[in-house]
Parts: structure tokens; C-alpha cells; sequence
């Protein structure tokens, strides 16, 4: 045998020991992060998303709002009213798109390999699950996804409005108020708590829709080349979209799916005052005559920032309906990611 031939049998032999391993070290995380999960459901360590104190008034004996809020929701409840709609609409979709048959979708319970399974855990208490803080993520396998409450809380802006109505209530009492004067009522409820309720349901639904579309945890891995909406990797960025028109279209019919537009609206105003905010600038932009050019960090490995992805589903959604907001555009090509 020549020298050539056995270095490359040597070299074959090298390569198949590391696809080995590397196929084995798979294999051992999710095992690890499944026996986790196992261990959390057993012991009852999972929580819900956190309502706002303003939130749970609402279901408080006495309130004039109890029966509106049984019947519709709000940020933080996912088992009844509009939450439970949109989990109810994100299935019969997801089995329509997919050739799997899901049975149910399972919050914080037990795992069933024929059921969509999602887990809350608080990053404030130190967990197994450290690789997913701040985030929410499909793990590839056995459809769960995990979520940091944290997370959630964040995006639904809940310490953004509790401030807001602090401010407009000065010193009144919130349920006083809230029970006696309808346009205050109504305030509260556009403009704050539908948002809120709608980002947060978003978040959950994206996830779901990387499930129902098939996408593998091997999608979060780092290519080359850049979405031009996105400005993330190119391969990534596409399933990122299709994630989040599952999300969309599980929004039902068009006013559910006008006042997730709004949200989302509402929601990138919000990140860009806060990159204002940073830069010592003035607050309150209006988006439609925004020009400033702005840089965002990039920190997490499996999705690209809040502000980027706002822009880009807000982008992708006015492309096709009739929001008039085509100034997005203009704000997405002008903010760029830094890594
Ligand atoms: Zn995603």
C-alpha cells in the first residue's frame, strides 16, 4: 500500500471518529435538556408569564371588568379568552400546513409526543436551562419549546405600561378609575393591554410556526450571506419569515390581524425610543419621518434583535395589505446589525 493511500485511510478513519462524536454529543444534549425538563414538570417549577398587578386586577372579585376580562384574556393568560383563541387558531393551522397531526397544546404540563409542548421558566432563579435566557426557542425535537417569562415580559412591554399608567393616573386609584370612567377604560385597553396581548402572542406563535413548518433546531447555525430584509443569515432569515407569518395568519380574520399590525406598530416605536434613549436623544419619534441611521448589537445566536425582527415582520406584513406604512422600508435599510 502506498503512503498516499494509507494517510488517506487514516484521514477517512479520522473523519468518521468525529462524525461519531459529534452525532453522540447531540444525542447527549438533548438528553440532558429533555431529562431537565422532565425533572422541572415533576417537581412543578415552571411558571406563567407574569401579569402586571394592573392585569390581575381585572379578575378580582367586584370589578366591573371581571366578566370582560373571563371572556377576552389578558397579557399573561394563555388557557382563556383570546389567548386561548389564538392557541386554538395556531393548531388547526398547523395541521393544515403539516403533515403531522397535533393533538393539543400543552402549557407547562407533562410531555406528550403527539402534542405541541411549551415551558415558561424564570431566568431570575438560577435554572438548567441558562442557554435559553432571554429567549424562546423551538429545541428541534419532540415539539418543545421553551421560553424565559422574562422574555415575554420584555417584549409585552408590561413594566413600559405600568409606567405609562402610573403616570396618567397620578396617585388615583387604578380599579377606581378603571371601573367608572369608560374612556379611561378604553385607553387601557387599546392602546396598552391589546399590545401587549398581541406581542406576547406573537412570540409563542412564531415558535410554533417553526414547528408546523418542519425547521430544525440546525437552522439557528450562522451561513453566509444576509437576508436583505432581515440582514441576518440568509437561510435563517427565510424560515424566521415563515416562522412569523404562521404567527401572523394565526391572528384569524383581518381585525384580529389589523390590531397585530398595530401592536407591532406600536411595539417598534417603542424599541426606537429606547435607542434613542441610549444616545441621550429626544423620545417620541414618529415613525413616519424617522431618518437616523441605527446600529444594533448582535448578542443572541438564534434570533436576530427585537428591533430587527419588528422591522422586518412589520416590513413583510405591509407588503402585503394595506396599512400604508411603507415607511418601514426606510427605517429597516437604515438600521443595521453590528456583531
Ligand atoms: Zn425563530
Amino acid at each position: 500500500m502506498q503512503r498516499t493511500q494509507i494517510a488517506g485511510l487514516i484521514l477517512i478513519g479520522v473523519v468518521l471518529v468525529i462524525g461519531i462524536v459529534v452525532k453522540h454529543t447531540v444525542k447527549t444534549n438533548n438528553d440532558v435538556i429533555f431529562a431537565a425538563i422532565s425533572d422541572y414538570t415533576e417537581k412543578g417549577l415552571w411558571e406563567l408569564p407574569r401579569k402586571s398587578k394592573y392585569f390581575t386586577y381585572t379578575y378580582s372579585e367586584g370589578s366591573k371588568l371581571k366578566a370582560y376580562a373571563e371572556t377576552s384574556g389578558w397579557p399573561g393568560e394563555l388557557e382563556r379568552g383570546f389567548g386561548k383563541e389564538y392557541l386554538d387558531n395556531a393548531l388547526q393551522y398547523a395541521n393544515r400546513i403539516s403533515d403531522k397531526s397535533y393533538s393539543e397544546i400543552r402549557i407547562n404540563k407533562e410531555l406528550r409526543e403527539n402534542a405541541i409542548n411549551i415551558y415558561f421558566f424564570n431566568s431570575d432563579r438560577s435554572t438548567p436551562f441558562d442557554d435559553y435566557k432571554d429567549n424562546c426557542a423551538y429545541l428541534g425535537f419532540k415539539n418543545i419549546v421553551i421560553c424565559d417569562i422574562n422574555l415575554i415580559r420584555n417584549v409585552s412591554l408590561v413594566s413600559y405600561i405600568e409606567n405609562e399608567l402610573e403616570s396618567t393616573l397620578e396617585g388615583q386609584h387604578f380599579s377606581t378609575i378603571l371601573d367608572n370612567k369608560p374612556s379611561f377604560r378604553k385607553l387601557v385597553l387599546l392602546r396598552h393591554l391589546g399590545p401587549a396581548h398581541n406581542v406576547m402572542l406573537w412570540v409563542i406563535g412564531h415558535e410554533i410556526g417553526h414547528i408546523a413548518s418542519g425547521h430544525k433546531t440546525g437552522h439557528f447555525a450562522e451561513a453566509n450571506g444576509f437576508s436583505k430584509i432581515m440582514q441576518f443569515p440568509e437561510e435563517t432569515a427565510d424560515l424566521e419569515i415563515e416562522a412569523d407569518q404562521f404567527a401572523f395568519k394565526s391572528f384569524g380574520n383581518t381585525e384580529t390581524r389589523a390590531a397585530f399590525f398595530w401592536a407591532i406598530h406600536e411595539m417598534t416605536t417603542h424599541e426606537i425610543n429606547k435607542q434613542l434613549l441610549a444616545k441621550g436623544k429626544k423620545l417620541d419619534v414618529n415613525l413616519k419621518d424617522f431618518n437616523d441611521p441605527i446600529l444594533l448589537k448582535v448578542i443572541s445566536k438564534t434570533h436576530p434583535p427585537m428591533l430587527k425582527r419588528l422591522l422586518a415582520f412589520g416590513v413583510a406584513i405591509n407588503r402585503n395589505s394595506s396599512f400604508n406604512a411603507d415607511y418601514l422600508e426606510k427605517i429597516n435599510e437604515n438600521t443595521r446589525l453590528e456583531r
